[in-house]
């Protein structure tokens, strides 16, 4: 039975990608191979967001070729289409697909292995994701998403219901609904259709235990989308706001058309209508043009504002990008400022976190580890529980019992 071994880089849609695609090889009768000694075929979805990311990806592919130059390696996604890799890094015969195949890697993998036949029908993971869109239509002065992945572009309402259709009746509980800009869902199709119609769709169907959305643009966050986010037990009360910045100056400079105030006022509302959500965010640190000031606004922001968590990105030009070609922030200052900004970030994750100890929380088995049982709780607290009588994927309540500075502990409740 060939093997196979894939590596992700990145975002929460090339989670979803690589999710899918382990489901179809499996499904076709291949084999996961966890040592990449040991893979017929390897496959990397990359990722070029960031000059890191591309370090990381050509870092793992030179390893690749040294540790297992028999294997068959596929490099898909964002560095073939943003130009990013070189040829002395591929071993010969490496196959490079660009975003716009990624729909066919699938196929294409099991047409070049030599399968028995198609076995599986039980859950391989213990959350499913599922991507509904792909691309984007803005223009972010610092993205390169647009250019890589294109326009947005979304499946049609009617093919994702009978997708997650079939997640559910494989005994997935646990729903992650992935895009690029899940916001847009729908504006490109005819007859148009909209994020909150796709929701109350899927929210419908029966058998769906929670549904977590990957991320959020606030500038389509409407009123009417909040409360219905906020209202249905079954959406998982864990919000994600691509945020970037809390300067109107720099928010400016970015091209984002949205102000610190209008953030305020969104995570006020999702805050009073779900007072027990993780409320999370991007923040991107050292931005072309980011002054002391702006930096000091955006920790105030942080600080004074309900949010949970951050994800801090330290600026790094992308090629092709207006804010690429402007006077950058010195490197020095740059990690400074993220130190400070990740600082706060840990104390308002831990300050989180405490807020749970001793209640009763619903919870999706991860996985097992070695010193207990990993779960993920509906508003994203990553809890170790000594044992648990769940599998992975399973619906358990879970009380938390202690939370140090990494790690949260808890106990399976009744
Ligand atoms: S909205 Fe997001 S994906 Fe689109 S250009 Fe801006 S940062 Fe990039």
């Amino acid at each position: 039975m060939p093997s196979f071994l894939i590596q992700n880089f990145g975002c929460r849609v090339n989670q979803a990608e690589v999710f899918s695609w382990a489901e179809e090889f499996e499904l076709g009768g291949m084999r996961r191979e966890e040592d990449p000694a040991r893979a017929d075929f390897v496959v990397v979805n990359t990722c070029t967001l960031t000059a890191r990311a591309d370090r990381d990806v050509r870092k793992f592919i030179r390893r690749i070729s040294r540790l297992n130059s028999g294997a068959r390696l596929i490099i898909a996604g964002c560095s073939v289409d943003g130009g990013s890799l070189r040829s002395e890094d591929l071993t010969p015969g490496a196959l490079l697909l660009p975003n716009s195949a990624k729909a066919r890697l699938a196929d294409s993998v099991l047409s070049l292995s030599d399968t028995p036949e198609a076995s599986a029908s039980k859950p391989l993971r213990s959350r499913a994701l599922l991507k509904v869109q792909d691309g984007c239509d803005l223009s972010c002065t610092f993205c390169i998403i647009p250019s890589v992945r294109g326009r947005s572009r979304s499946s049609s309402r009617q093919e994702i219901l009978a997708r997650a259709r079939r997640l559910i009746d494989r005994g997935f509980r646990e729903i992650v609904l992935c895009g690029i800009h899940l916001s847009s869902y729908g504006l490109d199709l005819q007859p148009k259709d909209s994020f909150s119609g796709l929701l109350r769709g899927l929210l419908e169907l029966d058998g769906l235990g929670m549904l977590r959305l990957s991320s959020l643009d606030p500038r389509r966050l409407d009123d009417g989308l909040i409360d219905l986010i906020t209202r249905n037990p079954r959406v998982c009360p864990h919000f994600h706001l691509s945020l970037q910045h809390a300067s109107d100056r720099v928010l400016k400079l970015m091209g984002r058309g949205s102000t610190a105030a209008g953030y305020g006022r969104i995570l006020q509302r999702l805050r009073e209508r779900s007072p027990e959500a993780a409320l999370g965010a991007d923040m991107i640190v050292g931005f072309p043009g980011e002054e002391e000031s702006d930096f000091d606004r955006l920790l105030g922001f942080v600080a004074g504002s309900p949010l949970d968590y951050l994800h801090v990105f330290s600026y790094s030009p992308r090629r092709g990008t207006p804010a690429a070609d402007w006077v950058q922030v010195e490197d020095s200052e740059k990690s400074g400022r993220s130190a400070i900004l990740r600082t706060l970030a840990e104390d308002k994750r831990r300050t989180f976190r405490e807020r749970f100890i001793g209640k009763k929380l619903k919870a999706i088995v991860v996985r097992k580890r070695a010193r207990g049982v990993e779960v993920l709780t509906s508003n994203y607290i990553d809890v170790l529980l000594a044992s648990c009588s769940g599998r992975a994927g399973a619906e358990v309540k879970v009380r938390i019992t202690r939370v140090g500075p990494r790690q949260t502990d808890g106990e399976e409740a009744v």
